[in-house]
């Protein structure tokens, strides 16, 4: 046995479960029509989230009677509307939203590209994240720190990366999207995102869809602070709704991150949290929320009107194997604030699984 095979030997001994079902029995259990496309109601939910977000910015000058609290509270509301039709894109990224191929694609560039977001290239990265959840180098939709890269930080770092949470959320989609930490940049065609010239191409027409919806938007606001306003400010507070829901997805302080030689896809997808945030938000927003398991491991197969009647079976079948996780998160502002300050880094790179250092008062 190779000395990296005994590692990994060693590192599936430290946490060895009883044998979960397997994928494909969990497919079984899951009733067959949860897998099955509904054109219609995929478009009834997609106008129902633009009827919302069109009634926001009409009774947008009442929130301006409240003030710069009236005005948070506003673009609050409405980074949480685009993060819903965010979600709908994201399902036709997943092929997800109807069988054919190019009215998802269609359907996608309106979607993502009315945010900013150039729909073929986050497709490519947002399938890698699913295809490797939780391993420590091919994860990269997740910056993990490990302890090595956190003592290579100085303060000031440390200091932002941890307290400055809620700001890196609101700025995080377009450090990940345009300047490309981690995954590359998804608007520059020759960024190592790219393997070949058709996602090239594909990554110069999503880009100019973003492009062509800005400028859209700067004509139809019609200067330059009502786009920054109506427009630039609610795709920030879309990426800190998006940012915020992707890492509470994925973190928490037991979560565990492997890699190659202990990392399995079952495994990795289980590093994955269901958390129903209350107040009618996860209807709102497709159930990302808290039917996230569900779309992790079917997340080409179940559209997202059909997450939570999945989900039902895979709490039943997973809950006695101790592995599947849910959390009621009703804080989760809060629940936001105190993770990132809390989780800095994973301790056990080279032994096949990280988890994250304990600080000594949540010991
Ligand atoms: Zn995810
Ligand atoms: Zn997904």
């Amino acid at each position: 046995m190779s000395a990296v095979d005994k590692k990994a030997v060693l590192a599936n001994d430290r946490f060895s479960q009883p044998a979960l079902p397997s994928v494909d029995q969990i497919r079984a259990a899951i009733p067959k029509e949860c897998f099955e496309k509904n054109l219609p109601l995929a478009l009834a939910y997609m106008v129902w989230d633009f009827i919302l977000l069109i009634f926001l910015y009409k009774i947008e000058p009442i929130f301006e009677l409240g003030g710069l609290p009236g005005m948070i509270f506003w673009y609050f509301i409405v980074g949480m509307v685009l993060s819903c039709i965010f979600v709908i894109g994201h399902d036709c990224g997943h092929t997800t939203f109807s069988n054919y191929q190019w009215f998802n694609d269609f359907i996608g560039h309106i979607c993502h590209g009315m945010i900013f977001t150039p729909y073929w290239p986050w497709q490519k990265s947002h399938r890698h994240h699913h295809t490797y959840t939780a391993h420590l180098k091919k994860d990269a939709g997740h910056a993990w720190t490990t302890e090595e890269v956190w003592s290579s930080w100085g303060e000031f770092h440390r200091f932002y990366a941890t307290k400055g949470g809620f700001f890196l959320m609101m700025v995080g989609w377009w450090f990940y999207t345009i300047a490309g930490i981690a995954d590359g940049s998804h608007f520059w065609p020759f960024s190592k995102l790219f393997k070949n010239n058709t996602e090239r191409i594909q990554c110069v027409i999503s880009g100019l869809v973003c492009v062509g919806w800005a400028t859209a938007a700067f004509y139809f606001f019609g200067t330059f602070p009502l786009w920054i306003k109506f427009y630039v400010l609610p795709c920030i507070a879309h990426s800190f709704w998006l940012l915020m829901i992707t890492y509470l997805q994925h973190q928490t302080d037991d979560i565990q991150v492997y890699e190659d030689g202990t990392w399995g896809y079952l495994r990795g997808q289980l590093q994955t949290i269901d958390r129903p945030y209350g107040f009618g938000i996860d209807y709102l927003m497709h159930h990302i929320t808290d039917g996230h398991v569900a779309h992790h491991l079917f997340f080409t197969g179940i559209p997202h009107y059909n997450l939570m009647k999945a989900t039902a079976v895979i709490k039943e079948m997973l809950e006695p194997y101790g592995v599947y996780r849910y959390q009621k998160s009703p804080d989760f502002l809060w629940q936001l604030a105190a993770l990132t300050n809390r989780l800095e880094y994973l301790v056990g790179e080279g032994t096949g699984l990280l988890k994250y250092a304990k600080k000594k008062n949540i010991d």
